[in-house]
């Protein structure tokens, strides 16, 4: 029994919004991890903290979880389909370092990116490398069930044998096999079919190799993940999450393999769970278009780790989110107004359970109970983190609460949202405090945006005017007009 609303998340299997109910008394949850053969990116982070708030949610429940993220350590081919050169080794070639040091490197910048945003860590990070053997196994129970076929290039599972293959992501089978990302695979029966194990091409001898039945080469892409979720979860458990894009392809194959080794006739994972992407000014985040910022960089230029978290929380995580300077700008701002406004509040109780936060409330205070039903009420309704936020800030303006029942619905807020209120100063938010540690082109940028206002002002463009200056006050700029013309401070 859970207190408060039902929790109810979209499941994608189905496409539709389900109670969730735990079928253990420990909830199994899955979430595809990093490969590491790059830095991860922006839109990475999204899906990081998604998992994370939906992890919350399931704190907030009382629900106890055991998470597992995998490091994706075994290279991934260039193409979808598993065929190509692998990335690991290239990124080892490029960066002239051992395959060993690029994953190294790669994971502890995943580890600190997902720390800096509060995300809580997993119970295990498998590493793909450490599960060979498994996966071996693994296939191989899939070749003595009769779902593979062999060809020089590999080990393929046949997906006419895999009952309802593509229901997850409503495949239209034949669109597929017409589809233009599938490229020409000699042999491969349907075009859907996927390899299990990449067997090297005669006269080409792989860095990160392992010796099969199918002889030497490395494990599928989609394998590593059916394994260690069931070496680590059990074969069955509750949740998956994951990007959108997983769900057209990578966790489609994952269920046809999955279900096969099963072979109990039981959907594998219960719930389904994929975050929206992250956009960059309006366009897809595409490998090929360029270095796509990442956490560090948005660090250098002066935000805060939490404005960025704190952006993202400000849309839906099934709703597509486009990243501008501008949003961000706006994150970063409201994070300063919330810190300032928390500071005086501290020290904030513990509210991560909607039992422990109704424990909490003072008996008399029917406005910081409604505010807290509010918070339940959104977080249940498949995390819909954008309403929460708007709670906390009208809680904050709200004068008819009592001061300890605001502290009780802060705490429940920020346990949802991971922002780290409770413990983040004003002055932490802004590095850019004194305008002499402001760059020459952002002063240049400060200047250029107050002759601008000074112009639309001289055009009797108010609105104009007025627009400027809220974008200052975004960059934590405030305008002073004097009889000398306008001056400017840092806030
Ligand atoms: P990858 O390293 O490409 O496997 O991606 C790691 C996670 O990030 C996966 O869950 C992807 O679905 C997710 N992801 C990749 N790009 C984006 C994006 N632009 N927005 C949101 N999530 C993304
Ligand atoms: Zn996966």
């Amino acid at each position: 029994m859970t207190s408060g609303q039902q929790l109810r998340l979209y499941n994608s299997l189905g496409r539709r919004i389900m109670d969730f109910v735990p079928s253990a008394d420990v909830v199994g949850m899955y979430s595809c991890g990093p490969t590491v053969y790059h830095f991860a990116h922006l839109g990475n982070m999204r899906a990081y903290v998604f998992a994370d708030t939906l992890r919350r949610a399931l704190r907030w429940k009382a629900i106890p979880v055991r998470q597992v993220v995998n490091i994706t350590d075994v290279g991934h081919a260039v193409a979808d389909s598993d065929t190509g050169e692998d990335k690991i080794e290239m990124a080892a070639a490029r960066e002239e370092r051992s395959v060993e040091e690029i994953a190294a490197f790669y994971t502890k910048a995943f580890f600190d990116d997902t720390t800096a945003l509060n995300v809580l860590p997993a119970d295990v990070y498998p590493r793909a490398t450490e599960y060979v053997p498994d996966m071996i196994e693994f296939a191989a129970r899939l070749e003595e069930l009769g779902y593979t076929y062999l060809l020089p290039s590999g080990l393929y599972f046949d997906t006419s044998k895999s009952p309802g293959y593509g229901t997850l992501a409503l495949l239209d089978l034949e669109g597929q096999r017409e589809g233009a990302r599938v490229e020409q695979i000699e042999g491969r029966i349907n075009k859907s079919d996927f390899a299990l194990w990449r067997t090297e091409e005669p006269g080409v001898r792989r860095v990160m190799r392992w010796k099969s039945p199918w002889g030497w080469g490395a494990p599928g892409w989609h394998l590593e993940c059916s394994v260690m979720s069931m070496a680590l979860l059990g074969q069955h458990f509750d949740i998956h999450t994951g990007g959108v894009d997983h769900r057209e392809l990578h966790h489609v194959n994952e269920i046809a393999q999955s279900e096969a080794y099963l072979g109990d006739g039981q959907p594998w994972v219960r719930f389904w769970v994929h975050n929206e992407f992250l956009l960059m000014n309006n366009a897809k985040i595409a490998k090929s278009s360029g270095p796509v910022p990442r956490l560090a960089d948005l660090v250098e230029a002066g935000y805060h780790p939490m404005a960025y978290r704190l952006f993202l929380l400000g849309g839906h995580y099934r709703s597509q989110l486009d990243f501008t300077t501008n949003a961000v700008d706006a994150a970063q701002a409201t994070l300063r107004r919330l810190a300032g406004r928390v500071e005086a509040l501290r020290p904030l109780p513990v509210a991560e359970t909607y039992d422990a936060a109704r424990a909490l409330l003072p008996p008399e205070d029917k406005v910081a109970a409604a505010y807290l039903e509010h918070l339940d009420a959104a977080i249940a309704a498949d995390m819909a983190t954008p309403k929460i936020l708007a709670a906390l800030q009208e809680s904050l303006r709200d004068t008819d609460i009592s001061a300890e029942g605001l502290r009780v619905v802060v705490a429940a807020a920020d346990a949802l949202l991971g922002l780290g209120l409770a413990g983040l100063e004003v002055r932490e938010v802004d590095r850019r405090r004194s305008a002499a540690d402001l760059d020459p082109a952002e002063v240049e940028l400060i200047e250029r945006k107050i002759a601008d206002r000074t112009q639309a002002r001289m055009d009797r463009n108010w609105g104009r005017a007025d627009e400027i200056r809220a974008e200052l006050e975004a960059l934590g700029v405030q305008v002073t007009d004097t009889p000398a013309g306008p001056t400017w401070e840092l806030t």
